[in-house]
Parts: C-alpha cells; sequence; structure tokens
C-alpha cells in the first residue's frame, strides 16, 4: 500500500520549519498537475536530522538524503526536498553562515530562539562600520521520478544569493529568523518589512527554488511527463 497514486509524484518538504513551508509551498505547488506538495507533519512523520555537516550543500543533501530514504517505501515517485540556509556577514568572517539556527551562546542542551540570535548578532556586531552581509540558500533534491526503463533516481542542489546589510535595530514585524535586521540593497527594506509575497518575489530561499524548479521541469520534460506551461509568479 502506498500514498499515492502511480501518477503521482510526491514532493516532500524536508523540513519541520512551518515558516519555511509558509513559503515554500506556494513556490512549489503548480509545477505539475502530477505533483502533490506534503509537509512531513501532513503525513504523520516526525524526524529530528541533526545537522552535522560543515557546507550549506552539506547539510541540505544531508536531510533530503535521510528523508527520501524514510519514505521510499510509501512514495513509489517522490521528490525530497530540502534547504539549508546560511546568513554571512563579511566582517564576522562569513558568521553565522552554516551556524546560522545555533548562534547565540546557550547553556547546554538549550536551543537560542530567533530573538537570541538576533540579539547576538547586532551584539557581536557593536560598533562595527561594514554591516554588509547576504543570505544564501541551498536548495538539494533527492528523488526518483517514473520513466519507461522504471525509476530514475536523482540528486541535485541549487543556491540562492541576496547581498544586503545588517541594521542596527529590528525592523518590522513579518518573517522570521535574521528577517528583521537584514536589509535587502535592492529595496531599502528589511526582509521583515515586506509581505510574504515581496519577499518570495526577491529572497534568497526562492532564487533557488527558481533554480531547483527549472532542473525540476527540464528532468520532467526528459520522461516526458506534463508541467504546467505558464511559470507562477514567484
Ligand atoms: P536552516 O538551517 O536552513 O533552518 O536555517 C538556519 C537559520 O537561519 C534559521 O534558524 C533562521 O534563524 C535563519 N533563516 C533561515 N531562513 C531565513 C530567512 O528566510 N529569513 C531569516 N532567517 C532565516
Amino acid at each position: 500500500m502506498t500514498d499515492t497514486d502511480m501518477n503521482q509524484i510526491a514532493i516532500i518538504l524536508a523540513t519541520g520549519n512551518r515558516d519555511k513551508i509558509r513559503e515554500l509551498r506556494p513556490l512549489l505547488e503548480n509545477i505539475s498537475p502530477f505533483f502533490r506538495v506534503f509537509a512531513l507533519h501532513e503525513i504523520g512523520v516526525k524526524v529530528d536530522i541533526e545537522e552535522t555537516e560543515t557546507t550549506l550543500e552539506g547539510n541540505a543533501l544531508l536531510k533530503a538524503r535521510a528523508i527520501f530514504n524514510l519514505l521510499a517505501e510509501r512514495f513509489p515517485f517522490m521528490i525530497a526536498l530540502s534547504d539549508d540556509t546560511g546568513l554571512e556577514v563579511g566582517s564576522l568572517n562569513g558568521a553565522p553562515g552554516v551556524y546560522s539556527a545555533r548562534y547565540a551562546p546557550m547553556p547546554a542542551g538549550e536551543s537560542p530562539t530567533y530573538t537570541d540570535n538576533v540579539r547576538h548578532l547586532l551584539l557581536s556586531m557593536n560598533g562595527i562600520a561594514d554591516r554588509s552581509a547576504r543570505f544564501r540558500s541551498v536548495i538539494a533534491l533527492k528523488g526518483s521520478l517514473p520513466s519507461s526503463q522504471g525509476p530514475i533516481l536523482f540528486e541535485e542542489t541549487a543556491d540562492g544569493v541576496v547581498p544586503g546589510s545588517i541594521t542596527l535595530e529590528p525592523k518590522g514585524d513579518g518573517g522570521f529568523g535574521y528577517d528583521p535586521v537584514f536589509l535587502v540593497d535592492s529595496t531599502g527594506k528589511t526582509y521583515a518589512e515586506m509581505s510574504m509575497t515581496e519577499k518570495n518575489a526577491l529572497s534568497h530561499r526562492s532564487l533557488a527554488v527558481q533554480k531547483a524548479i527549472a532542473i525540476l521541469k527540464e528532468m520532467l520534460a526528459g520522461q516526458g511527463i506534463p508541467s504546467t506551461v505558464t511559470t507562477a509568479p514567484l
């Protein structure tokens, strides 16, 4: 017994982060009439995958592979999609980078909140004039697609980068994570001052997703599987 029809391809969002799910779903939903997008909690999966790699690519692939292997029997055709994101600050030698989720020092066994991390970043940059930074996301895909020769297995990564700077204090109520202190050069606004549609139109994650979608569409076309003709506004 499997969870999708043989002519459906499940896209599994390999993250438990509801903020990321909220951003990713509208970007992915209409790639192909054969795709169904699931978040892990919607299919009853609760896993904690430790990010043990030292690069965004390494961690994104680690998460996509783990979810793919866990669900391969339930979903005959499936793409596990994960992202790993880092905020890279020039004057901090690229920190917090791959450690963005765990930047603020905490007592053993405790994880920092978004607010802890933002506070620690602003403290670390106290008195620093060069506030240039960039957000970088890597999307990893690990999947199996139907073909006339049986399932095709693949792994791909795609990245997206947005340059900006770190504000002196938080601004805006939207978004999550470091959004209130990340000012996007091209707009003069922090991510937290943008609506989700505005952020999705230019964010590091949507740039990476757009590249990933282009890769997927090419793979679908190679197997004669239709994708939607119009490109969804991102
Ligand atoms: P992750 O390892 O990809 O989950 O991301 C690491 C950390 O980066 C998260 O805990 C957030 O604090 C932060 N982060 C990831 N994506 C964003 C974003 O789009 N805006 C602001 N912060 C983000």
